[in-house]
């Protein structure tokens, strides 16, 4: 079997907000453009892994079946915008258990890796805390600090800096697709699906071709997106202003 290039995704801060420790399965809200993002994993061809440290389940404050529910109505809200997870992980343990799974252990990694088909060595992982940096870098892979959740409070990295600093999910996933494109030209290639996909990633609204296949356009933020060497490149420092043209 071929390995695949996983991305593992930190769960509470980097797809869903961070609410402390969850008490209520309902209160689950998808950060802006992580149901986009995750799409775009799916149509990439990559794994879309989550791998969560829940300790609150061992500190008895809430029961395992509240995890298993979380988990259930973050799956249902990103497959009503097109969006699946291969796989969900994750450690009910203390720092103190001293486990094998609790992230910065790479644990759930190995054995999503073994159970999934994912070569770790090339994968991603992405997350809001110093702790999933250090998961990935142990097994050899890229870490990606999100902004989001607790990811602007970081800032002690115990030797193991992100490879990329994103302010959401969707623009870390935007800079794996760029690490990832020239491998799959096909996937990235501009087609009805992708760009059904692929949504400005400073106002998270729709984008459209320009008249030369040259680069996408957000309108509401004036910006146009190039495409180099077929890749769209949608990371908002490499953005050109766009002018309407008047007639
Ligand atoms: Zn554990
Ligand atoms: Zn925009």
């Amino acid at each position: 079997m071929d390995l695949r290039v996983g991305v593992f995704l930190d769960r509470d801060g980097t797809i869903n907000q961070e609410v402390g420790y969850m008490s209520n399965p309902e209160a689950i809200e998808l950060i802006p453009g992580a149901a986009r993002a995750i799409r775009l994993i799916n149509c990439l061809g990559l794994r879309a892994v989550v791998v969560s440290n829940q300790s609150g389940v061992a500190r008895g404050y809430f029961p395992l079946s509240m995890v298993e529910e979380a988990n259930r109505r973050l799956e249902l809200l990103l497959a009503q915008k097109g969006a699946h997870l291969d796989g969900i992980y994750y450690c009910p343990h203390r720092p103190e258990d001293s486990c094998p799974c609790r992230k910065p252990e790479p644990g759930l990694l190995k054995r999503a890796a073994a159970e999934l088909g994912i070569d770790l060595r090339s994968s991603y992982m992405v997350g809001d805390r110093a702790e999933d940096i250090e998961t990935i870098h142990r097994v050899g892979g890229k870490g990606i600090l999100v902004l989001t959740g607790y990811g602007k409070q970081q800032n002690d990295w115990l030797g193991n800096p992100p490879d990329f600093v994103a302010r959401d999910l969707l623009e870390a996933v935007y800079w794996i697709s760029l690490q990832e494109g020239a491998k799959r030209r096909q996937e990235m290639a501009i087609s009805k699906e992708l760009l059904d996909i692929l949504a400005c990633p400073k106002c998270k609204g729709d984008i459209v071709l320009t008249e030369k296949g040259d680069g996408l356009i957000c309108k509401a933020c004036k910006l146009i997106y190039p495409i180099k060497d077929d890749i769209p490149v949608m990371l908002i420092e490499e953005a050109l202003p766009y002018e309407e043209k008047k007639d």
